[in-house]
């Protein structure tokens, strides 16, 4: 049998929120492996790089120019026949680099059942009748929306920012005051229930205002973040208030409203935890989680889907009344949004890789498509070997130089190049640098799937 070790060719998209030229790490690593006609533009935005088997950009084997779809489906081992006959002879994920200039919609994708539903009435709108849970791991320091705020936090704004208060009105802002006081930390499930729905109501309140008391409400916002950015943050023995610094969130909403002048938006930013991630740092969206990307560089990986309802920060197709009804609705502190990795059990480090404090690190969701490992190699001649798995791999370099061993085949590895493993091959990386210190860290990320019987906990099956 061939090895199946595979350098790929993949396709970066140009969404107008992607950096610009060569800022982009999704277009320079595009480069490193590029078609013919592919160079990057200096003036162009490039937003996603795409590594996998999607119809909408499958990346393609290097040395044969076959699309890795075509390649799975011709030798079904290669995704191992267990997860070919699951998932329908394509990889179960879609890994990503994502590059972002400007903020992207306010979204959720939504669980299975709602997306069979949606793709049955409007395929042009929804074109997959699959879930979409994300995996978010920041390659440069990322700034993000995600999930809903605690509800001290929402009342919080709802007194401090006038403008959020009159777009909603003062009696619906009322009502939720009314309806949280004094219960906005309790788990007793009949109040949690009852917090969610005032939470709903008054977020759907804020999300079916008319075009014109958005922009007014946008300009005064505008004006006040500008004259008073101390009105944004906590009153001092408050509830805790994210981000604590006021001058932060306050020049946040004017870069916000630079991008999408007047735009809901604006106002859904106080709805939702503001999040920042260093580099490693990591955060699981489950199906129907409220979401928007900000700025930074970041490895996203997701069930192979391209379904996204959209309802802010956006120049496409918005679906409001969708979003509203969809959402959970969960309220929690941005801790709890972010998601923790742990050691990686089966790759083993060589003494070199050990000497250096070479780590791998696994980011495991509670789903069974995918989990990535982040292997950081911090010296020349640092090694980690895969144990095989029952199952595909993706891999893509984000920093350094090395080698990737499969089998008798051993391939040199730069910043951005990517690789496919095949099921039950075992997979060696070591590092090859010359630098010193920090520049000498060779830096890989590699998604797989294992169906190993793990609980599909968020959608069931
Ligand atoms: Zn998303």
């Amino acid at each position: 049998m061939q090895i199946p070790l595979l350098r790929l060719q993949c396709g970066v998209n140009s969404y107008d929120w992607g950096k610009v030229g060569q800022e982009s790490a999704a277009a320079r690593y595009a480069a490193t492996t590029a078609a013919p006609d592919f160079a990057v533009e200096a003036e162009k935005p490039y937003a996603e790089l795409w590594m996998g088997t999607h119809p909408s950009l499958p990346s393609k084997d290097v040395e044969t120019q076959r699309s890795l779809l075509d390649l799975v489906q011709d030798n079904q081992a290669l995704l191992s026949t267990e997860i070919s006959e699951r998932y329908g002879s394509r990889l179960p994920f879609l890994f990503k680099v994502l590059s972002i200039r400007k903020a992207l919609s306010i979204q959720a994708h939504p669980n299975k059942k709602l997306a069979e539903q949606l793709h049955a009435r409007d395929p042009r709108n929804y074109p997959d009748d699959n879930h979409k849970p994300e995996m978010t791991i920041a390659v440069t320091p990322f700034e993000g929306l995600c999930g809903f705020r605690p509800l001290a936090e929402i009342s919080h704004f709802l007194q401090a920012i006038e403008p959020l208060r009159k777009l909603v009105g003062d009696q619906a802002a009322s009502q939720f005051e009314q309806a949280v006081k004094g219960n906005e930390d309790s788990d007793v499930m009949d109040v949690v229930q009852k917090n969610k729905d005032a939470l709903r109501s008054l977020f759907t309140t804020l999300m079916e205002s008319s075009p014109e008391n958005i922009e007014t409400a946008c300009k005064e916002l505008v004006a006040l973040a500008k004259n008073s950015p101390e009105s944004f943050g906590t009153i001092s023995g408050e509830v805790e208030t994210n981000p604590t610094n006021p001058v932060e969130l306050a020049s946040i909403i004017e870069r916000l409203d630079q991008q999408f002048p007047h735009d809901i938006g604006s106002f859904v930013f106080f709805f939702l935890n503001f999040i920042k991630l260093e580099p490693g740092e990591a955060m699981f969206l489950k199906a129907d989680d409220i979401h928007a990307y900000v700025s930074g560089d970041i490895i996203e990986c997701m069930a192979s889907s391209d379904n996204v309802v959209r309802a802010g920060f956006t120049p496409k197709f918005k679906d409001v009344d969708t979003l509203t009804k969809m959402l959970t609705y969960s309220y929690a502190p941005i801790e709890e949004q972010k998601l923790q990795p742990k050691d990686y059990p089966y790759a083993v480090l060589n003494a070199t890789a050990y000497s250096s404090a070479s780590e791998s690190m696994l980011y495991d969701p509670p789903i069974e498509e995918f989990s990535v490992v982040k292997t950081d190699l911090k010296r020349t001649g640092a090694k980690a070997t895969f144990d095989p798995i029952e199952g595909p791999s993706i891999i893509i370099c984000t920093r350094g130089n090395g080698t990737i061993t499969v089998g008798n085949k051993t391939e040199e590895v730069r910043e951005g190049y990517v690789f496919f493993v095949g099921a039950t091959a075992e997979c060696i990386i070591q590092n090859t640098g010359s630098g010193e210190g920090e520049d000498d860290v060779f830096t890989t990320f590699k998604a797989f799937c294992e169906l190993d019987g793990k609980e599909d906990m968020v959608n069931g099956h």
